[in-house]
C-alpha cells in the first residue's frame, strides 16, 4: 500500500507548528540573527506548545511522535528561521541516543525530566581536530572503579551554551578507533564541565554553538549510555534518525525562499512587464518548486522507513545531501529573482542563503553522505540486471522474422572484452573485433 496523504492528527501537528513559526519565530528571525543570540524564551514557548522533544515515548511522559510528525514540525519551524530551528531541534538530537539505548534507568531519569520541564540537552561527537571522522575522536574516558573520568574538548556543539545535559561520545583508547568509543549522559553542573564562548558564524546566528570542555569529570556508572565499542554504532544509528530532519530543515528553507521569490516576481516590473511573465523567471520558479517537492518526498520516505522499523541509513543520507544541496540552489535562485534587493538585509533572501549553507556541513557533510551512499551502491545493493558479460545483446541478421523464430536453435557467445556477439555452436578461435582468444567468449543465449 502506498499513501501520500497526511492523517488528520498529522495535519493538526503541522498546523500547530506553522502557527507557532509564523507568530513566534518569523517576526523575530532577523532581529536575533543580527543580535547573534539564541532567544531561550522562544525555546521555552516551543516547549509549552509541545513542539520540543516530540519523539520522547509516551511512557516517559512524551508525545511519542514518529519521525514523520517530527519532520513536519521541523519543516514549519525552519521555514521561519533555520538558526532557531537548529536550536529547537537540537534536543531531539541529544535525546535520540538515549531513546535508542538499552539503558532503562537513564531513559526513566532524563527523558522524564525533559518531558516535564523546559530543559535542554545537546549532542557531542565533534572535536577541534575531527568532525567527519567520528572514530578519530580524542576526548578520553578512563575507567576508574565503576566510574569513568572524562577529559577533553568537544567543539561546534549546538546549544552547548544553554544545555542542562549533554550526550557525550568519548574513547577509552584513541588508537582503537571504533572499538574504543563509548557514550555518556553528562550534566552541566558536574565539576570540571565548562563551556567555550559562542562561536561566530556566517549564518544560523540565532543558534548557539560553542565548545564543551571536560577536566577530570567523574561520570558515574549509571550515566554510561554506551559501553566502549558500542558508542560508534549508537552515534551512527542516531544520525540515521536525525538526518531526515536536516533534510526537513532544507525543505522549509527552500519553501520560504521560493515563496518570497514568487511574491517578488508577481509584483516587480522590468521592461514593462511583471517578472513572472518572463519564461526565464518561470523556469527558475518551476525548478525551485521541483527541488522543494522532490526533497520533501525523500525526507518523508526516510522518516517513514525509520518509523516502520527499517534501516533508513541510505534513504536518510540521500535525503540529507539531496535536500540540502537543492535548498542552497533554490535560495541562490530566489536571490537572483529578487535582483539587487535580494542581496540586501531588507529582504529575507540573504539570510536564508547564509543559513542554508550550513546544512551541507553539519551532521555529516555532503561528501560523507556520498561516501555512505556510494558504499551501499557498490556494496550491499542487489542489482536486478545481469552482469554486463552475461548480457545478451542479440541483433537481427535482417531475416525480417519475429525474435523467437529468428533465434530458434541459435547459440550466441559474447566477448567479455569488447561485447562482440558471435552466433554458432562454438565460440570463434579469436574475436574478430578485439582479437582476444576464444576463452574471452561466454555463452549468453539461450539464457
Ligand atoms: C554550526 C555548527 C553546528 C554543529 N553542531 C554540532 C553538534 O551539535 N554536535 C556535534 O557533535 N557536531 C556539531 N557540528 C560539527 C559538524 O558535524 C562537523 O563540522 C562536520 O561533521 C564536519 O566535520 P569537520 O568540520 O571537522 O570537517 P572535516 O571532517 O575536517 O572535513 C573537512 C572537509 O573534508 C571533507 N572530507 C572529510 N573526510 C572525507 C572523506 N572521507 N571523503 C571525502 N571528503 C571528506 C569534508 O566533507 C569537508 O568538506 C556542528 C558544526 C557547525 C559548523
Amino acid at each position: 500500500m502506498l499513501d501520500f496523504t497526511l492523517s488528520p492528527e498529522q495535519l493538526e501537528i503541522q498546523r500547530q507548528a506553522r502557527d507557532f513559526a509564523l507568530k513566534e519565530i518569523l517576526p523575530k528571525a532577523a532581529y536575533y540573527d543580527e543580535l547573534n543570540v539564541l532567544p531561550i524564551d522562544i525555546l521555552k514557548k516551543a516547549f509549552d506548545a509541545g513542539l520540543l522533544n516530540g519523539g520522547i515515548p509516551k511512557k516517559y511522559g512524551g508525545r511519542g511522535l514518529g519521525l514523520i510528525e517530527g519532520v513536519l514540525i521541523t519543516e514549519e519551524l525552519s521555514a521561519a528561521c533555520l538558526g532557531l530551528a537548529t536550536s529547537l531541534s537540537d534536543n531531539g538530537l541529544g535525546i535520540e541516543p538515549i531513546i535508542l539505548s538499552n539503558k532503562e534507568d537513564l531513559k526513566k531519569k532524563y527523558l522524564t525530566i525533559l518531558s516535564k520541564e523546559p530543559k535542554f540537552i545537546c549532542f557531542a561527537t565533534s572535536e577541534p581536530t575531527m568532525g567527519s571522522d567520528v572514530a578519530g575522536m580524542l576526548c578520553h574516558a578512563a575507567k576508574k572503579g565503576n566510574d569513568y573520568i572524562l577529559n577533553g574538548t568537544k567543539y561546534w556543539i549546538t546549544n552547548a551554551g544553554i544545555a542542562d545535559y549533554m550526550t557525550v561520545f568519548a574513547t577509552v583508547d584513541p588508537k582503537s578507533q571504533h572499538e574504543g568509543i563509548c557514550a555518556f549522559v553528562v550534566e552541566r553542573d558536574w565539576e570540571g564541565v565548562s563551556t567555550g564562548e559562542h562561536i561566530q558564524k556566517l549564518g544560523q546566528r540565532a543558534s548557539n554553538t560553542a565548545a564543551l570542555n571536560f577536566k577530570n569529570v567523574v561520570v558515574p556508572k549509571e550515566n554510561v549510555l554506551a559501553e566502549p565499542g558500542e558508542g560508534f554504532v549508537l552515534a551512527m544509528r542516531t544520525f540515521s534518525r536525525t538526518r531526515p530532519s536536516i533534510g526537513a530543515f532544507a525543505v522549509g528553507a527552500a519553501r520560504s525562499a521560493m515563496e518570497f521569490a514568487i511574491d517578488y516576481a508577481k509584483k516587480r516590473q522590468a521592461f514593462g512587464m511583471k517578472l513572472q511573465n518572463y519564461e526565464a523567471i518561470q523556469f527558475k520558479i518551476a525548478e525551485m518548486y521541483q527541488k522543494m517537492e522532490t526533497s520533501r518526498l525523500l525526507v518523508l520516505k526516510s522518516a517513514w522507513e525509520s518509523d516502520n522499523g527499517m534501516d533508513s541509513t541510505i534513504s536518510a543520507s540521500i535525503a540529507k545531501f539531496y535536500a540540502t544541496e537543492a535548498a542552497f540552489e533554490v535560495a541562490s535562485e530566489a536571490m537572483q529573482i529578487a535582483g539587487g534587493y535580494g542581496y540586501t538585509r531588507m529582504f529575507p533572501f540573504e539570510k536564508i542563503l547564509r543559513d542554508v549553507r550550513l546544512l551541507m556541513i553539519y551532521e555529516g557533510t555532503s561528501e560523507i553522505q556520498r561516501v555512505i551512499v556510494a558504499g551501499h551502491a557498490l556494496g550491499n545493493y542487489k542489482p536486478v540486471m545481469p552482469p554486463l558479460e552475461e548480457l545478451a545483446i542479440l541483433r537481427s541478421e535482417g531475416t525480417g522474422k519475429m525474435f523467437d523464430d529468428e533465434m530458434k536453435g541459435k547459440t550466441a557467445w559474447r566477448c567479455r572484452m569488447c561485447g562482440y556477439v558471435h552466433y554458432g555452436d562454438n565460440p570463434p578461435d579469436e574475436c574478430p573485433s578485439c582479437f582476444f582468444p576464444s576463452t574471452a567468449f561466454k555463452k549468453v543465449w539461450p539464457a
